[in-house]
């Protein structure tokens, strides 16, 4: 499974409406936000392994089981 391509070419970093890509997690911070999503998954084990990185910000936001979560108070500073 994998976000869909169209899907990624109409999402923007909500705080600068810049194109995002694709880039893989780093496994220290995958944890992290596995747990914080496990509740909102009604006990099934998040997928976190890549995210979506702003190019003009270099936000990362992450894809939570297929779901890309733009939210900025969710975001990875890098
Ligand atoms: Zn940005």
């Amino acid at each position: 499974m994998a976000v869909d391509q169209e899907l990624l070419e109409i999402l923007a970093c909500p705080l600068c409406k810049e194109e995002v890509k694709l880039v893989p997690l780093p496994e220290a911070k995958r944890g992290p936000i596995r747990d914080k999503f496990r509740d909102k998954f009604r006990g099934e084990e998040p997928v976190v392994e890549e995210g979506l990185q702003c190019v003009k910000c270099r936000r990362v936001y992450p894809i939570v089981s297929d779901i890309p979560v733009m939210l900025v108070e969710e975001a990875l500073d890098e």
